[in-house]
């Protein structure tokens, strides 16, 4: 006699890959929640934003970004966090 594992057996796999690929996600997501990514590209460590707001490279975006902002209003999404960390 067949179970219900047994006939739905692909099925519940297949279910189980795509909870796995979801889930996937929210565990790299959450390793990266440690780390914040900066408007500006960077990388920083939780806590260490005031710090890094001060480096050299965060100050030079923000001049960049304030010559950008005279034209056009640009709005920075934390959406664009996603591309920066995907690899
Ligand atoms: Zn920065």
């Amino acid at each position: 006699m067949t179970t219900y594992y047994d006939e739905n057996r692909d099925k519940l796999i297949a279910n189980q890959r795509a909870y796995y690929q979801a889930n996937k996600d929210k565990i790299n997501e959450k390793a990266r929640k440690s780390k914040i990514i900066c408007e500006c590209g960077s990388s920083i460590p939780k806590g260490h934003e005031k710090r890094h707001y001060d480096t050299k490279k965060h100050q030079n975006f923000l001049i960049s970004k304030s010559d950008y902002l005279t034209s056009f209003h640009y709005e920075t999404s934390e959406n664009n966090t996603d591309d920066n960390t995907k690899s």
